[in-house]
């Protein structure tokens, strides 16, 4: 039996199940402060032991930005974020203190994009990109079968694209893709809530157009097989269909997409696993650890 845990900013998801993506119990806990947060998930993982036997690897999948270097001493470690008191806080090495058992951790994007790589809608590739689109834009990117992590996973999320003037609300970089198509931002461009603006209102259009310049980038810089596009924002009825239109100008035929699949349909794709991939994701690492 293998644990999995998922940080998110405002919730942690855990799990215990077998591999396969075979949950036997999950759990939501409100995300505040490490300390009392971590107690938490850690009586959750004590309890589940006690009920259903003791756990053979542990996997984690949290929230970015996060050391994924394994020779770097602060290896595992949420690296400078936002979020008040996660910063510099030594995740794993939180965890390995309480559990000696097998552990691993990646982003919540990299284990979305294993669990759609396995289950879902990148299985066949083995090039594909994962991004969340919603209170901030992030990604996890696979070439040839690995994730990429260098001095960091990548930060799909703070590209630099055409702006058409807007100012965007990154607090590092102002106008970065996420400073303009992420869901605060959308809410600053039009004045209220992304989720309350009809599809009809130019404002999507800008953000479709933001989006089909950070797909086409993919396609260009790793010539990826599949774009996989979740999160809150991407949950808008027609938003997807408008970033294929987008793309399919940008491209202006340059790429053999058409030749080599059945088009833009096959390659920008929403999310598969829309609940619990990122979940399902670090019970898959947790798997593998032990091997
Ligand atoms: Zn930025």
């Amino acid at each position: 039996m293998y644990a999995a845990i998922e940080l998110g900013g405002t919730k942690i998801c855990c799990g215990i199940g077998h591999g396969n993506n075979e949950f036997i119990d999950t759990q939501e806990i409100e995300t505040r402060e490490p300390q009392s947060t971590l107690s938490e998930v850690i009586e959750y993982l004590r309890q589940a032991e006690s009920q259903h036997g003791a756990l053979r690897g542990l996997g984690l999948a949290s929230f970015g930005p996060v050391d994924l270097n394994q020779d770097s001493a602060t290896y595992g470690s949420i690296l400078k974020t936002p979020k008040p008191n996660w910063s510099n806080y030594p995740l794993l090495q939180a965890m390995r203190e309480q559990f000696d058992i097998p552990m691993a951790i990646t982003t919540d994007v990299n284990a979305a994009l294993l669990a759609e790589h396995r289950f879902g809608a990148a299985r066949g590739v083995n090039n594909a990109v994962y991004v969340t689109v919603g209170t901030g834009v992030g990604a996890g990117v696979m070439v040839n079968g690995q994730l990429v992590n260098g001095f960091l996973h990548p930060e799909v999320g703070h590209i630099r694209i055409p702006t058409g003037g807007v100012k965007g609300c990154c607090p590092f970089h102002g106008d970065c893709l996420e400073g303009l198509a992420s869901g605060p931002a959308i809410h600053a461009r039009a004045g209220r809530a992304a989720q309350d603006i009809p599809i009809e209102h130019p404002v999507w259009n800008a953000v479709a157009s933001n989006l089909g310049d950070m797909c086409t980038n993919l396609l260009m810089i790793l010539s990826t097989q599949r774009i996989i596009l979740g999160g809150g924002v991407m949950s808008k009825e027609g938003l997807l269909d408008k970033i294929k239109h987008q793309l399919h100008d940008k491209l202006n035929d340059y790429l053999p997409i058409d030749e080599c699949t059945r088009g833009l349909d096959s390659v920008v794709v929403g999310a598969s696993l829309p609940d619990g991939a990122g979940l399902s994701g670090a019970l898959l690492i947790a798997e593998q650890a032990t091997k």
